[in-house]
């Protein structure tokens, strides 16, 4: 049994299918879990088509992946069970499983599982190499954030000499998004505000209908909000049910919201994270920008622009 997060990201799913798709290959018998099913974005990946959102099967191992916690797995296990491993890369990680491989330098968990079914020998097929390349280009924004390394570059470089498609998987995982989708981005951009040096905005429950856009993500409109020049902090709060909201965070690099996340039940990286809240939209907002505002009292302020660091 192979297991992805709850609302699926590029990662997600290309860790599932890459990993999955691998061991099916050696022979494994696999069944492949994304408990909120497979994004639009990601349908167009080969083997997509076997990802199911409970499990079917029995299973004599599990693996989970891109999770840093048990709770992210969306109830896949019963109550009291342990996963055999847990494969990721999130500094919040909380070791649930048996044997735990928590790579904090690694950009996405794809590349974790990219050099692992190399060393395990595992046959890489394209369709794995699509997947897992999908994975390092969405969780890096198309190897731009401030934790790239050149693993990650030499990993990606292996992965197209295994045959995916780099412009191909940028285009369709980055690029490309549908008419709804940026609807749903004008009924963000109409209510974005800002405070000093946050800046936040909100999707409701009716913005989705009004624009029929059908997931109960932010359809990255954080990333939007993160490239203003005046902030160090976007926040996009995302209206899951009248008491449920969904917070997403984008810090400038040297500011950490992953802490201030975990604090408030969710997780992520320093400059990635996001929390759940049983909450009204209003207490949501109340809160979080608090808290927020509250780390980046205690913070360094944002590099100077034109600053040389000294390793240049
Ligand atoms: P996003 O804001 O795009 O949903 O997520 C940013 C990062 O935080 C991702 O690495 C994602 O896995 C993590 N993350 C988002 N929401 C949660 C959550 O509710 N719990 C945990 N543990 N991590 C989260
Ligand atoms: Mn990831």
């Amino acid at each position: 049994l192979v297991v992805c997060h709850i609302r699926p990201d590029g990662d997600a799913i290309g860790s599932l299918l890459g990993l999955g798709l691998a061991l099916e290959e050696a022979g494994k018998q696999v069944e492949m879990v994304s408990p909120d099913g497979v994004p639009l974005t990601y349908q167009h990946l080969a083997g997509s088509e076997k990802i199911v959102r409970r499990p079917k099967m029995p299973f004599d191992f599990s693996i989970v992946v891109d999770c840093s916690d048990l709770g992210r797995t969306g109830g896949t296990f019963a109550a009291g069970t342990v996963p055999d491993l847990n494969i990721d890369h999130h500094i919040t990680n909380e070791n649930f499983a048996q044997i735990n491989l928590v790579d904090l330098q690694a950009t996405a968990t794809a590349e974790i599982l990219a050099e692992l079914i190399h060393l395990l020998d595992l046959p890489m097929t394209q369709p794995s190499a699509e997947a897992l390349l999908t994975g390092l280009v969405t969780d890096t924004i198309g190897f731009r954030t401030s934790n790239m390394t050149p693993h990650a570059l030499r990993v990606a470089a292996s992965l197209m000499e295994e045959g995916a498609d780099l412009a191909e998987l940028y285009r369709q995982s980055l690029v490309q998004r549908s008419y709804e989708a940026v609807r749903y981005w004008a009924e963000g951009l109409g209510k974005l505000e800002r405070s000093g040096r946050i800046a936040w905005t909100t999707l409701t429950l009716a913005d989705r209908k009004a624009t029929g856009y059908t997931s109960s993500d932010d359809a990255d409109l954080i990333n939007v909000l993160a490239s203003i020049n005046e902030v160090d902090v976007a926040i996009v709060f995302i209206e899951q049910s009248r008491k449920r909201v969904k917070i997403s965070w984008r810090a400038r690099p040297g500011i950490d919201v992953s802490g201030l996340a975990r604090q408030l039940g969710g997780g992520g990286h320093p400059a990635a994270a996001g929390a759940e809240l049983e909450r009204t939209l209003e207490q949501a907002i109340e809160l979080v920008l608090a808290r927020t505002e509250a780390i980046l009292g205690v913070v360094s302020p944002a590099p100077i622009k034109n600053e040389i660091p000294e390793n240049t």
